[in-house]
């Protein structure tokens, strides 16, 4: 398992002597789904002027007290964060110094380890090439990235494999890590004592759908957008939405949120049962179908968030909602980031039943222009954008609500999208700002992407520091 102690040095002559095969066919598979979402034409670009030192963009989605936020900054900003940041770890260390530090094998197990697996389960299962390693080791949108990559990636294709794929790392002391879409944001599927990872690209099924029962039964690999597309039919959907080239097992991994956290919380919410690979090859069931909470132990709960270091999670149920009867997009414009911040957490504590709500400086909405792909041109000021759901009467006794609070914080504009089409767009261009964000950054640029968390009554504050004075 992905382990939390301080990193050893792992060298990179180390590294290559495991020769690379090539195994191009497996590769294609799971990171075509990130590269293209990042794709986005920078030619609009007018150049550095528009970022500066001190211009934090802040991407907040605000769930209750919790803000989601990705700034961008200037690398000697960052590397004074650091510095900052390296005291905190030496605590941290302190504190781990009591407790036992893991052994994992040296290179020459790890081979040995690679040799077994291939010879049990086919050359094709195991990729030592350099790309895939690199792919999956580090990633350009995480605030942090290990110093190693992993030595090899295993490509399962059941359970069963991945168990076998456990009992062998677990003979060789070779430390596994699972990947599943690869986006988020802060080294989690990062492999500092090298190992094996697990991508579960061949695992991307839904098993079971039981509409009656409201769930569904999937493999860890299947993308929540997909998942809903494939649903739609049904007139029920899975509403935890966090990035857009996300799967269901590395939302487990995160117990991830999303715009909608708002209305309908976050992954330990929905996730009814797992089956998990223990790291010595066993494989578990954490409870049944039915939605029983209160026999035995949560170890459903246990595992959603263990970021794959208590076990490798390999087929999920989760629970399903109903699609609601209307849905409707508004944009609200404020004088400053401060009075939005106000009138998003006021909306919260009157208990209105907003699905989401986003608060984007007038930045990030140039930054939604200059993509371009709503077909019109916002405001560039603070906003907000709430999605409105429900009867029709529900949706009209929200808006009324909202626009009153945000009247009494001196709104300054309260439209609609037009459509569905428009909603649709809109709401896009928000969740895929960070490559919109990355496609504009100037040339020494890097993107700072991380959750802040403080008591609801401060999140005007916090948002409020962000921004330059
Ligand atoms: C544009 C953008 C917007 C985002 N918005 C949000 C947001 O609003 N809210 C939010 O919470 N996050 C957000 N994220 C972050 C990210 O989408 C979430 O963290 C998501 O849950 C990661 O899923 P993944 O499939 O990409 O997991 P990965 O990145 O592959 O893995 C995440 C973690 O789970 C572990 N893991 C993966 N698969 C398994 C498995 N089968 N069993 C056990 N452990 C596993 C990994 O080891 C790793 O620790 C955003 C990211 C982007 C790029």
């Amino acid at each position: 398992m992905k382990a939390t102690l301080p990193l050893r040095s792992f060298s990179a002559s180390c590294r290559s002597q495991v020769r690379p095969t090539p195994t191009k066919s497996l590769r294609a598979k799971n990171t075509q789904t990130t590269q293209s979402s990042r794709r986005w034409n920078s030619s609009t670009s007018s150049g550095n002027a528009f970022w500066t030192t001190s211009r934090a963009l802040v991407l907040a989605t605000v769930v209750g007290a919790g803000a989601y936020a990705a700034a961008s900054r200037s690398s000697a900003s960052r590397s004074s964060a650091s510095r900052s940041s390296a005291s905190a770890v030496a605590v941290t260390k302190t504190a781990a110094a009591t407790a036992k530090e893991p052994t994992y094998g040296d290179i020459r197990q790890f081979e040995k380890a690679i040799a077994e697996l291939r010879a049990e389960l086919g050359e094709d299962a195991i990729s030592t090439d350099n790309d895939d390693l690199h792919a999956h080791g580090y990633s350009e949108w995480s605030t942090v990235n290990a110093e190693r990559l992993p030595v090899a990636i295993a490509y399962p294709k059941s359970t069963e494999e991945v168990s076998k794929i456990a009992k062998v790392c677990h003979k060789y002391r070779m430390p596994m890590v699972p990947y599943s879409g690869g986006s988020s944001l802060e080294a989690n599927f990062s492999a500092p004592y090298g190992g094996m990872t697990i991508d579960f690209a061949f695992m991307d099924k839904i098993l079971e759908v039981h509409a009656d029962d409201m769930d569904v039964v999937v493999q860890p690999s299947i993308p929540w957008m997909q998942l809903n597309s494939d649903l739609a039919s049904t007139g029920l959907f899975f509403p935890v939405d966090p990035g857009p080239s996300a799967k269901i097992g590395g939302m487990v991994g995160t117990n991830c949120s999303g715009t909608n956290a708002v209305r309908y919380g976050t992954m330990k919410d929905w996730v009814i049962n797992l089956t998990v690979v223990l790291a010595d090859g066993r494989i578990i069931k954490t409870r049944r179908r039915p939605r029983k909470t209160s026999a035995g132990y949560n170890l459903t709960g246990m595992f959603v968030g263990s970021e794959g270091t208590l076990g490798i999670v390999t087929e999920i149920t989760l629970k399903l909602a109903p699609i609601p009867d209307e849905l409707r997009v508004g944009v609200v414009t404020f004088p400053t980031v401060r009075d939005a911040a106000a009138a998003a957490m006021q909306v919260i504590r009157k208990s209105i039943p907003v699905q989401a709500m986003e608060i984007m400086d007038e930045v990030q909405m140039n930054v939604i222009n200059r993509a371009g792909g709503t077909g019109r041109t916002w405001r560039e000021e603070p906003t907000l954008f709430f999605k409105f759901s429900g009867t029709t009467a529900q949706v009209a006794d929200s808006i009324q609500n909202t626009k009153k609070i945000a009247q009494d914080n001196k709104s300054t504009s309260f439209e609609f999208a037009k459509d569905d089409q428009e909603a649709h767009a809109l709401w896009s261009a928000r969740k895929e700002s960070l490559w919109s964000n990355l496609a504009l950054r100037p040339e020494e640029g890097e993107v700072w992407s991380t959750d802040v968390a403080v008591p609801l009554s401060r999140l005007p504050d916090i948002i409020g520091a962000f921004l330059p004075t």
